[in-house]
């Protein structure tokens, strides 16, 4: 049998290695799963990090990520990267699979799996991310001066991004494969009435072009016609949702209508006693790094006063 871990963190993104760090100098010893192909989390899928506190002249995201391992580890913090494929949450101890069968005992854990932002799916889309392709206008509208940009989505979240981005861009067009927006009234009249933006209805993205590895345009196909026209854009963000990585904790733990994990905030408590979460698996509204290393700390101190409790 294992020995008792006293937490088990599942994640290896700024929430999970940030839960670690704050776990380690508690003594607690944490052994972290940072996923068998995806260590480091999203931050590893872009370039410059410009709005994490601490890097005036901003950060590479693999290397802020590598520090942060790097820096729970210099406290004890035990890595494995590989994946958690099962658990069991409800027992006082919480046991938890990994790839190879080996069942891991815990009395916490500490959930950080993160969210997946949802893809057109088209080739060039991941090989340009940070390189005029993004998912996100507050992490990377700044590099978008008086550029041409198109937003992909018809949501709340589409409208959020294109407006944020005419704060920058030149011209913000709004491509959506429908003839509606499914956005609030609020927002889609704030979209409407922006000179910035402009809307391609019943559209969609039929091909990135690239030139010396930057985004240099798209293709876009009229849903109804199957005609197409190209059209000169530097940036591409995709506002199509994101899928809160949860699928393994479905009828053990509370999950809000979109997946995320529910917790009593502002604490990271969820619906079992002994679990925390932490990072954009919790968050719908803010997703940045900042925010997930934030949560995992709350998480980390969470999970050191429950055990102090539990004696
Ligand atoms: P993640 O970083 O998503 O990490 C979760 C990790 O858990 C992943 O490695 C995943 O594989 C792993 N995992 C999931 N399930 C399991 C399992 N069963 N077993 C083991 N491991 C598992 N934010 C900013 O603040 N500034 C930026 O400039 C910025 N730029 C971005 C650029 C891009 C392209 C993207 C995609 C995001 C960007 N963000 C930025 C957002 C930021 O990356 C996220 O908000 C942040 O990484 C969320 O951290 P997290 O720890 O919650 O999850």
């Amino acid at each position: 049998m294992s020995e008792i871990r006293e937490v088990v963190i599942i994640g290896s993104g700024p929430a999970g290695y940030t839960a670690a760090l704050y776990s380690a100098r508690a003594q607690l010893k944490p052994l972290l799963f940072g996923s068998s192909i995806f260590v480091g989390g999203s931050l590893t899928t872009t370039t410059e990090v410009e709005n994490f506190p601490g890097f005036p002249d901003g950060v590479d995201g693999p290397v802020l990520m590598e520090n942060m391992r790097a820096q729970a580890e210099k406290f004890g913090a035990e890595m494995i990267d590989d994946d958690i494929v099962e658990v069991d949450l409800t027992g006082d101890i919480k046991l938890l699979t990994d790839s190879a069968g080996t069942v891991h005992r815990a009395k916490t854990v500490i959930i950080a799996t993160g969210s997946g932002y949802r893809k057109l799916g088209l080739p060039k889309e991941d090989e340009l991310s940070g390189r005029g392709v993004s998912w996100c206008a507050t992490c990377d509208g700044f590099f978008f001066r008086d550029r041409d940009i198109i937003v992909v989505g018809g949501g709340d979240t589409a409208m959020e991004e294109a407006t944020c981005l005419t704060r920058f861009a030149r011209s913000v067009t709004v491509v959506h494969r429908r003839s509606t927006l499914r956005a609030s009234k609020v927002m889609q009249d704030r979209a409407f009435s922006d000179n910035k933006i402009s809307f391609a209805f019943d559209s969609e993205i039929a091909e990135i072009k690239e030139t010396n590895g930057m985004l240099a345009g798209v293709v876009l196909r009229d849903v109804l016609t199957c005609a197409t026209r190209d059209l000169d854009v530097t940036g591409l963000f995709i506002a199509i949702g994101h899928d809160p990585r949860t699928e393994l904790f479905k009828g053990q733990l509370a999950l809000d209508t979109d997946g995320y994990v529910t917790v009593a905030s502002p604490t990271t408590r969820t619906s079992l006693p002994g679990v925390f979460a932490a990072g954009d698996v919790v968050d719908h509204t803010y997703r940045q790094a900042i925010t997930a290393a934030g949560t995992g700390a709350a998480a980390a101190l969470d999970a050191e006063r429950y055990l102090a409790a539990r004696g």
